[in-house]
Formats: C-alpha cells, sequence, structure tokens
C-alpha cells in the first residue's frame, strides 16, 4: 500500500465528531472502527488477529457447498442459482465449496453464479485472487444482488454488525455512547431512544436484524435459503462486546479501527425477524450437531486418508475444534432462512 492512500487516523476523526456532535451512539463508533479495520488489512489466518472455520479446514467450506447443492436439488434445480455469500474473508469458504461442487455436481457448478457481498477492497482483491473468473459480481449489501432464486453463506459475518447496547437507571433507560475526556476515547451514556420492553440491561444487534429481515423478504419472494453460522445466544444479553488485536482481547476504545469488534449473535431475535418477514427460519442448532449431521467426521477422515500424518493431524484438531462442546461446537450455532414450503434443509431436522 503506498501512502498516497494512507487514510487519517480514525481516532481523530472521532474525536473531531464527538467535539462537534456530541456522544457517538456506540453502534455507529462500530459502525467506524469496523469499516476501517476491514479496510485496511486481512484480518484472518495466524499473522492476523483472529482464525475462522474455512481457515482451519478445506472440509468446513466444502460441507457447506454440499449443503447448497442438496438445496438447489430441493428448489427443483433451476438452471441458474445465484451462489452468494456476505463477508467471505479471503474466499476460502466459497473456493471450497466450488471444488466440491465442481466435482460432486457439475450441474450445480454450471448453474451458480456467484456474488460475494464484501465492502473490505482489501479483501475484494484477496476473493479475486482465489476465486479467479469465477465471481460475477460484488455488492456492498443483498439489495443490488440480481433476481432470481439464492443460496446464501454468511459465516462469522453477523458478529461484525454493530450493536447498540441500552442500560436501565433510575433515570430511565440510557444508551451506551463514546465521550471525549482530553485526547482519550471514554464510555458515556446518551438517553435511549428506543428501548427494548424489559429487563435491565439488554443487547440489540439492529444492523444485523436489519439485514436478515431484508434478506428473508428477498428469499420469501424470490425463492432460495441462507446458511447463518456464528458464535451467539438464543436471547438476552447485556454485553457481549469484544475487541480483539493479535489473538488476544483488547480495550474496544483504545485503538479504533486496529482491532476487530464483534458481538455475540442473538440467534433467537434472528429466527423471529426472518419469519416476520416471511421467511422460514430453521434452525438455530449448535455448530457441532450441524456439522456432525453434515458428516464433518466422515468427510475428515477420507481427506486424512490422502494427507500426510502433519496435515492429517491438523485436520483432526481442526474438526475436533469445532465441534467439541467446550471449543466452538456449542457457543457457535448455524440458523438457516429459507423460503416458506421448502423441505428442512440438511443438518436442521429434528
Ligand atoms: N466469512 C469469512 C470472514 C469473516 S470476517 C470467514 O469465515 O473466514 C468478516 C467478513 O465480513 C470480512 O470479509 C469483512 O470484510 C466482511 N464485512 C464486515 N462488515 C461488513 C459489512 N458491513 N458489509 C459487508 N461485509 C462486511
Amino acid at each position: 500500500m503506498g501512502d498516497r492512500d494512507e487514510p487519517a487516523p480514525l481516532g481523530a476523526l472521532i474525536r473531531a465528531e464527538i467535539a462537534t456532535a456530541g456522544p457517538m451512539r456506540f453502534d455507529r463508533y462500530m459502525a467506524l472502527c469496523n469499516a476501517r479495520y476491514y479496510a485496511t488489512r486481512d484480518p484472518l489466518g495466524r499473522g492476523g488477529d483472529f482464525v475462522t472455520a474455512p481457515e482451519m479446514t478445506q472440509a468446513f467450506g466444502e460441507l457447506l457447498g454440499a449443503w447448497c447443492v442438496a438445496v438447489w436439488q430441493s428448489l427443483g434445480r433451476p438452471d441458474a442459482v445465484l451462489l452468494a455469500e456476505a463477508g467471505p474473508g479471503r474466499g476460502t469458504l466459497m473456493a471450497d465449496a466450488l471444488r466440491l461442487a465442481d466435482r460432486v455436481a457439475p450441474d450445480f457448478a454450471a448453474a451458480a453464479r456467484v456474488h460475494l457481498i464484501e465492502t473490505s477492497p482489501v479483501l475484494r482483491t484477496a476473493q479475486d485472487l482465489r476465486l479467479r473468473g469465477r465471481v460475477a459480481a460484488w455488492h456492498d449489501g443483498i439489495e443490488t444482488l440480481p433476481e432470481g432464486p439464492l443460496l446464501l453463506l454468511a459465516n462469522e459475518f453477523l458478529d461484525a454488525l454493530p450493536v447498540r447496547q441500552f442500560l436501565r437507571t433510575e433515570h430511565g433507560w440510557r444508551e451506551r455512547a463514546v465521550g471525549v475526556e482530553g485526547e482519550r476515547l471514554v464510555w458515556t451514556t446518551i438517553p435511549a431512544s428506543d428501548p427494548p420492553a424489559s429487563g435491565a440491561a439488554a443487547e440489540r444487534g439492529d444492523a444485523a436484524l436489519a439485514w436478515v429481515a431484508a434478506l428473508a423478504a428477498r428469499l420469501a419472494r424470490q425463492g432460495g435459503a441462507a446458511l447463518v453460522i456464528d458464535y451467539g445466544h438464543e436471547g438476552g444479553a447485556a454485553d457481549t462486546l469484544q475487541a480483539v488485536r493479535g489473538h488476544a482481547p483488547a480495550d474496544p476504545l483504545a485503538s479504533p479501527g486496529e482491532a476487530d469488534l464483534t458481538a455475540h449473535v442473538d440467534f433467537a431475535a434472528v429466527a423471529a425477524a426472518a419469519r416476520a418477514a416471511g421467511a422460514a427460519a430453521h434452525g438455530p442448532v449448535p455448530q457441532g450437531a450441524f456439522l456432525r449431521a453434515l458428516g464433518l467426521p466422515e468427510r475428515t477422515a477420507v481427506l486424512c486418508r490422502a494427507a500426510r500424518s502433519e496435515t492429517a493431524h491438523q485436520l483432526q484438531a481442526a474438526a475436533r475444534r469445532l465441534m467439541d462442546a467446550d471449543a466452538m461446537g456449542l457457543l457457535f450455532k448455524a440458523v438457516a432462512i429459507a423460503q416458506p414450503g421448502l423441505p428442512t434443509p440438511p443438518g436442521f431436522a429434528a
């Protein structure tokens, strides 16, 4: 990167905005931080800030590719289907999904039009390198996806969208915001404009829920299904915000735009938002159970037979980490959002 396009420090821009407009509502702060964070780096992998499932084992993307093939079959094998991913990172998941589809379902691979929803120019370039020739277009959001039946994948995407945090005080509901003391950013509160109906404290992913509602409305209207995987809970958390930098926890206010800010996804609210927008919601189911149902142990065993022993160890360790209850197996969850009437997608049967 040349210094020509070196951006101004985000902290200075935020302090300037607070100086003129007053304390910044936390969700705006989180949106600004993450836009800067993802626009200026590839945060994935051992040298980055965090590691995700597709970067741990190729089996993850392959199984999600197989999931797409199965849902495409239940849609009646349309000649053209949008195969979209939201927040595709390095493009690894999509590359693994397409490689599997090419091999086991070439008619699906020929029907699939790959569209990526990604705002980071750095990651768009990484995705282009990984998927060269296969990407029909990139989008900033789902609104610009072409018409037609859609299969959409989103792994660790919703957790990056901004959340609001509400606190009930003696003087009524307040909302978390960011203020300035000297040169430092500090926590403060502002009056809450549209507080939750109950409870003493609550976190609400308004941006994620609006995104899910738009996706669900589209699926109900034009057909298809989406698979959303993330870490989260089912209802009612007060503060799940975390900042991560170099694989270690960081202070969310210390260096805006330099740490990854995420919050747990409220899967009960996601499923409710999908249903309210006219789609069916399946799950959430724990990631461990979901990946076991899709055949992660078996797929891993097949890959291990063809792998050197060191790689085989890594593949086994990754599969265990993705499925184990005390690692990612329970905290991570999968939910499917589908056009009404579609058979229950793989991995969601009761
Ligand atoms: N799914 C990938 C990457 C997860 S990181 C994986 O599992 O490895 C989050 C991804 O979402 C990154 O690609 C990031 O650039 C993208 N992203 C974050 N906020 C976004 C937004 N508001 N709109 C579109 N993409 C966003």
